[in-house]
């Protein structure tokens, strides 16, 4: 740069530089609102792969009920402590937190397959309770891949994994603001029976992720970065929660009401010995 220029055009061109490191920020982080990944090739069961095998279902999906499907090691009692989890099939990490409450350690994996009518679709797994997580936010996971361990969350209930797979990609951890059935849920069992093996495709699709809002937070009211742009998710029309109340649900769940109410009378009932499992049902007795 000449040593003539003015003082005045080097600071305004200083100004447009940056400007134009802004811009560039802004469209990374645009850029992030997708990751790339290969479509699942088939789902397996997220304990004793590829089929479950030394593992019970405990308890099973029920629409307005339970949400997802919780599994025990046959070894009883807590002997299932630290067993590995795994990604139900190939996908991106879009949570890795620990929620506390009754969740604990999660972890959320988005799965990009195509369905029987070769629609390419989308579908959540859900790996809550954990001991430990072993996977980050926008880690691409494979098929059978250790996403964590099993816990208890921290000895809040008898150790097992609470799995859910949801149709809905708005979830996250806000279960209670979204229709607590079909609409929104696969039962678990069911979706991984039917699709144990897919169409080997080499396409990779942009997988949307950060879809979620903060955790007792609404999309509504509290978008997450970025998102709607560079992703297309499916449309799903949030719970009216007026209609919520004229249908109770049929047991104590954190989705049920207000999740923080629900907790702090949780944690009364355990206090006097008188839950153990994540439903507020009756101590859970293993062999
Ligand atoms: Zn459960």
């Amino acid at each position: 740069m000449p040593a003539s220029m003015p003082p005045r055009r080097s600071a305004s061109r200083a100004r447009a530089w940056v400007v134009c490191c802004w811009v560039a920020l802004a469209a990374g982080a645009g850029a992030a609102d997708t990751i790339r990944c290969l479509l699942a090739d088939g789902f397996d069961f997220p304990v004793g792969k590829p089929d479950a095998e030394g593992y019970y279902k405990y308890r099973g999906f029920w629409p307005n009920g339970h949400l997802g499907e919780d599994w025990n090691g046959k070894g009883g009692g807590n002997s299932d402590l630290g067993d590995p989890i795994y990604s139900i099939g190939r996908g991106v990490v879009v949570l890795s937190e620990d929620v506390k409450v009754g969740w604990g350690n999660c972890i959320i994996v988005r799965h990009a397959y195509r369905d029987a009518s070769g629609k390419i679709d989308m579908i959540d797994s859900l790996y809550a309770h954990l001991l430990e997580r072993k996977v980050r936010v926008n880690e691409v996971v494979e098929r059978g891949q250790l996403v964590g361990t099993m816990g208890g969350n921290n000895g809040m209930y008898a150790v097992h994994l609470h799995f859910e797979i949801r149709k809905n990609l708005q979830i996250g951890m806000n279960r209670s603001q979204f229709a607590r059935d079909y609409s929104n849920y696969h039962s678990p069992t069911t979706f991984i029976n039917a699709h144990r093996q897919l169409q080997a495709s080499f396409q990779k699709v942009d997988i949307p992720v950060r879809t979620f809002a903060a955790y007792g937070k609404s999309l509504a009211a509290d978008p997450p970065a970025g998102s709607g742009r560079g992703a297309s998710i499916p449309i799903f029309t949030p719970k009216d929660s007026r209609a919520s109340e004229k249908t109770p649900a049929t047991e104590p769940d954190p989705s049920a009401t207000s999740e923080d109410d629900f907790w702090s009378r949780l944690k009364k009932k355990m206090s006097s010995g008188k839950v153990t499992d994540s439903t507020g049902q009756a101590p859970e007795q293993k062999p």
